[in-house]
């Protein structure tokens, strides 16, 4: 079997893809200033489509009714901008979904992919800088939390020595250890210390016959005449269309850019039916206050420091505290701008919302909602947002009557009923044999955590099953 993948943005120039012999890479934003940094804006509301800005830009926003997504283009994608927090799925969540689905299933997957994200804690938690269990337990808006309940984090931390120099693992993959005092978050790791698809699963497979077109955005994906499926894609490097054929698909562009590309898909003919299209798309809950902090620097230590939980609130949400990022200025701002993050600390708080919003398409334009108030879970996580302002007496800002979710979910859900559901509990899209889904537009319902092991583990699942089916 030979595997083409396809992806719209570039190769990030990291330690480990310089090191692996990528020759045509952009660099992570840095010092460009937001312009370099947006990729694109898509207006899921009002009479514009959006636009795209810069075809290496890192980050692609989506301006919705009631709802913002931010999501990135890269090889490697979200896994760029992720904080590496790994989570599984609440228990039961795969169980009673569709034929050949469950938790059991999946839990062989959730260890594959736990090990190969190099799921891990921190060798000496004194050494890392901010970490939620040591830097902020004695805040006494937050409870302790009990063994096993801190994430696992996906990170290269130095060993006990503390050294810096660049690691061969075992797969031949060259990173550098976190460096605690350099970013390494959002705007992604140049020296590779966070896990990411390109470095773990990408580049070891070009080795093994993996073909990577990036820059390479795919427009069209549509039922082959002699069977099979037809992709026709812009190669925007080079300026051309290209059509390729394959006798299976899987399409993995991340919730907001799979129901996209499916509607227009339909839309053009090249796809039929799919009743369920677009249905479920939820938030995962997200909500993001910003809490002034008055005695520590958080633009230093990992990427997030951590779960906490709020006092009094223990269940309402899954909580995490992100760090302060300092945003790619020209150099000669940066100290500014770098000062003025470390002033606070996001609280990122998270549930399995009612999953209750629509992503649709309406004359050749894609539309899509939200409505936060049509989720207790929003509410509650609210409170608890008003309960660390009340006892710490620093108030945590966060949006009232909108979402900023970096964990979209649903539109393609995982159902045995074509009207309920786009795919089987295999991945395959109902009356389309061939075609696959491997992102988290299949999530059924969010799963209100850190949703990337999740979404890991599905992908495994469904690898698995177009393999099988060959
Ligand atoms: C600031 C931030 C921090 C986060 N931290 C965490 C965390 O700690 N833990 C966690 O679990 N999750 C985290 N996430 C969420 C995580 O990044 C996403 O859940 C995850 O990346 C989604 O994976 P995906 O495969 O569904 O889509 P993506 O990772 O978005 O991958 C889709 C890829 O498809 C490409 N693509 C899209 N359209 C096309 C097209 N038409 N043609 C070709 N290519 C296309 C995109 O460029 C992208 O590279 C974070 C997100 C953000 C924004």
């Amino acid at each position: 079997m030979t595997v083409v993948l396809l992806e719209r943005g570039p190769w990030r120039d990291t330690v480990a893809v310089r090191a692996g012999g990528i020759k045509k890479c952009k660099p992570l934003p840095r010092t460009g200033g937001m312009f370099s940094v947006l990729r694109s804006l898509r207006r899921g509301k009002g009479p514009k489509n959006g636009i795209r800005l810069n075809k290496y830009g890192y980050l692609e926003m989506w301006i919705g009714d009631g709802i913002k997504v931010p999501c990135t283009s890269n090889v490697g994608g979200g896994s760029h901008i992720w904080a590496a927090l790994l989570e599984r799925a609440p228990q039961g969540f795969w169980d009673d979904r569709a034929m050949g689905l469950s938790d059991e299933t999946l839990s062989l997957h959730y260890n594959r992919v736990e090990r190969e994200l190099k799921g891990i804690k921190p060798r000496d938690a004194s050494a890392v800088p901010n970490l939620a269990d040591e830097a902020w337990s004695n805040e006494s808006c937050f409870a302790p939390l009990k063994d096993g309940e801190q994430p696992l984090l996906g990170i290269l931390f130095p060993g006990p020595d503390g050294d810096l120099s660049a690691i061969t693992d075992e797969s031949g993959i060259v990173r550098e250890p976190l460096d605690v005092n350099r970013d390494n978050g959002m705007f992604g790791s140049p020296g590779a210390s966070k896990s990411t698809v390109d470095a773990l699963f990408l580049l070891p497979a070009l080795s093994k016959g993996l073909t990577v077109r990036d820059m390479h955005e795919v427009r069209r994906v549509s039922a082959g005449e002699a069977g099979g499926w037809t992709v026709e894609a812009r190669d925007l490097r080079g300026g051309r269309n290209v059509t390729l054929a394959a006798p299976k698909l899987a399409v993995c562009a991340g919730t907001m850019n799979t129901n996209a590309l499916l509607l227009s898909s339909r839309d053009s003919g090249g796809l039929s039916g799919l009743a369920a299209l677009g249905k479920g798309l939820g938030a995962n809950g997200d909500l993001i206050g910003k809490w002034p902090v008055e005695d520590r620097d958080t633009t230093i230590g990992p990427p997030s420091f951590g779960r906490v939980k709020i006092r009094g609130h223990e269940d309402s949400a899954y909580v995490i505290l992100a760090r302060g990022e300092t945003p790619p200025v020209p150099g000669f701002l940066y100290n500014g701008a770098r000062r003025k993050t470390s002033r606070s600390v996001e609280i990122v708080a998270m549930s399995q919302d009612a999953a209750d919003g629509r992503i649709w398409s309406e004359n050749g334009h894609i539309r899509f909602a939200f409505d936060l108030n049509g989720s207790s879970s929003y509410a509650a996580a609210m409170q608890a947002m008003d309960a660390v302002s009340e006892t710490s007496g620093r108030p945590v800002a966060y949006p009232e009557s909108e979402v900023l979710t970096a964990h979209p979910a649903g539109g393609c859900r995982i159902s045995d009923d074509p009207n309920e559901g786009v795919v089987d509990g295999g991945g395959q899209v109902h009356d389309h044999p061939g075609l696959y889904i491997a992102d988290a537009s299949i999530f059924p319902q969010p799963v209100g955590v850190p949703p990337s092991l999740s979404i890991a583990a599905w992908a495994s699942h469904v690898a698995d099953h177009i393999v099988r089916s060959n």
